[in-house]
């Protein structure tokens, strides 16, 4: 599933190509793509609209168009946006919006887990997968302070918590494993048994691996592809998801998995206590 530096990746190359274009068609060959309201009056309501501006929150995108609407993506495990002037025939690209300058901005999704809504802007405040929303990791707001209080809520262990979107916005299965490996810290810690410094290495590793996975585009596993169709080149600078049984690159032991929270996870036993 797209995480924060992929859903980053992806709005920072849609944010080059669709902004100041208008929507002039829109097709589905399944509207229930389209969460809220009815695909007809997503359809018309969008038609004729500018898209103004392009931001994240967690692993959502935004997409402010004029006359204050804002269209919402979540791509959940498969979805991933296009812009093409050629556009494949894929019984898999479930939404097309043909552009005022001859592009199509389409969304392909093989298992359709994604959805899309169209909300007014003046009413962000009650769109209801925002309100739970957990603080974004590359905002000023993400304080150390912050942070701790936050976790101060939880008993369980720090990779379930890491994962609860409520406490941190757009972390998911492979960036939690590679913040606590970076801590030093067993995912299956308790959070009321991390101390201070602990809490300080993961706050930290947050920071430092989310930005250096946006920088490198993300990670390609399973089948995230930027909207360019090229893939990202974090997969390679992974240090611990998806190295069972391989030598830790620290301490040459080797890469441990098991299960937390239904998700499979990696850790080393020597290096992370
Ligand atoms: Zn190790």
């Amino acid at each position: 599933m797209p995480e924060l530096p992929e859903v980053e990746t992806v709005r920072r190359a849609l944010e080059k190509r669709i902004i100041g274009r208008k929507i002039l068609a829109v097709e589905s060959n399944f509207p229930k793509i389209v969460s809220t309201p009815s695909f007809k009056t997503f359809a018309s309501q969008i038609k004729g609209s500018k898209i103004e501006a392009m931001f994240r929150r967690g692993k959502f995108l935004i997409f402010d168009l004029s006359g204050g609407l804002s269209m919402i993506s979540h791509l959940r495990m498969t979805g991933h946006w296009l812009v093409t002037k050629n556009l494949p025939d894929s019984k898999f690209i479930h939404l097309k919006l043909k552009l005022s300058d001859g592009h199509t901005l389409a969304y392909s999704d093989i298992r359709k887990f994604g959805r899309i809504w169209l909300i007014e802007r003046q009413d962000f405040a009650l769109f209801k997968p925002f309100a739970k929303l957990g603080i974004e990791p590359l905002s000023k707001g993400f304080t150390m302070e912050a942070f701790s209080g936050r976790l101060a809520k939880y008993k369980n262990n720090i990779k379930q918590v890491l994962l609860n979107q409520q406490v941190v916005a757009g972390l998911g299965n492979i960036y939690v494993d590679e913040v606590l490996f970076s801590a030093g810290v067993r995912p299956s810690r308790k959070v009321p048994s991390l101390t201070k410094t602990e809490i300080l290495k993961i706050f930290k590793a947050i920071r430092r691996i989310l930005a250096l996975a946006i920088k490198h585009g993300g990670t390609t596993v399973e089948n995230f592809t930027t909207p360019e169709g090229g893939t990202g080149y974090f997969q390679n600078k992974l240090k611990i998801y998806g190295r069972k049984g391989q030598k830790c690159y620290n301490c040459k032991g080797t890469v441990s998995r098991i299960v937390i929270a239904g998700r499979g996870t990696h850790f080393c036993k020597s290096c992370q206590k």
